[in-house]
């Protein structure tokens, strides 16, 4: 967690839960339980992956982030996950709604909680919010729970892409689509078409479409060019990234930008 991060399509990590459980195809090789693995080999006292702990202490960090920045909320878990209480959900969401300077960025595989829960939150338009779906199956069951949440971005995260999707009847009411493939040792392949596809209905669709990693042994493994360019399109105006050598100011990040500018990012991880 912090205020930078090598994920592409964001530019920091806030991790006010930590731990999780598998829910679906996508979480058998999650990023966040290898990486908590890792810690543990190393002998530093981080509690299991499947404990859900929730960090009261971790709530404001982003009020002290004075620089507007793109913000992935829970990296190493899942907001909705069934153990976090609704009361702490709830105080997330106000917490995001205080920190207008910054864009929250909130994926689930728990659609069902999302949905239910959304008339509870507060939902400010520097909040997105979006699904992740690895298979035809869970394009069927979380698209429709997402798109009863009414956010200004609603996003989809297609990573790791286990199998060809079909969007094309799901892509009405969603302002963006992220691609990517698995990483890791025992990532699992990804094939062009299935990208080309998805990349051919979003850009039809008029949706934003960013491509994230081919994927492999690790992320940037095989890169993140398709068809001789990378797609890095966003749904708005991204705050400006955070250097170091800036004074610090206070900018407002503009809501009102038009879709699909691009970041054109020219740098070569994720969960949930
Ligand atoms: S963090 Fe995401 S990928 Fe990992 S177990 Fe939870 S829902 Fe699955």
């Amino acid at each position: 967690m912090g205020d930078r991060s090598a994920i592409e399509w964001t530019q920091a990590t806030w991790n006010p839960v930590t731990g999780c459980t598998k829910v679906s195809p996508g979480c058998a090789y999650c990023y966040a339980e290898a990486f908590t693995l890792r810690f543990k080999r190393g002998g530093r006292f981080i509690p299991g992956h499947t404990t859900i702990k929730t960090h009261a202490d971790r709530l404001e960090m982003p009020l002290k982030w004075r620089r507007p920045r793109l913000i992935f909320v829970n990296s190493m878990s899942d907001l909705f996950h069934e153990e976090v209480p609704d009361s702490f959900i709830i105080e997330t969401f106000q917490i995001m709604k205080q920190a207008s300077h910054h864009v929250f960025q909130v994926l689930t595989k728990r659609h069902t909680r999302m949905a239910e829960l959304a008339p509870k939150l507060p939902l400010p338009d520097n909040v997105w919010m979006g699904v992740s779906v690895e298979n035809q199956h869970w394009v069927e069951q979380r698209i429709p729970e997402l798109k009863k949440v009414p956010a200004k971005v609603r996003f989809l995260s297609c990573e790791p892409l286990l199998k060809a999707l079909d969007l094309t009847r799901y892509l009405d009411g969603i302002h963006w689509v992220i691609v990517g493939g698995e990483s890791g040792p025992k990532a699992r392949p990804i094939h062009a078409d299935w990208v080309r596809r998805i990349r051919d209905d979003s850009v039809a669709a008029g949706v934003p479409f960013f491509f994230k990693q081919w994927g492999g042994r690790t992320s940037k493994a095989r890169g993140r060019i398709l068809e001789g360019r990378t797609w890095s399109d966003m749904p708005l105006k991204p705050p400006s990234p955070p250097t170091q050598h800036r004074p610090v100011g206070h900018q407002s990040v503009s809501l009102a930008e038009p879709a699909a500018s691009s970041l054109a990012s020219e740098q070569p991880m994720a969960q949930v």
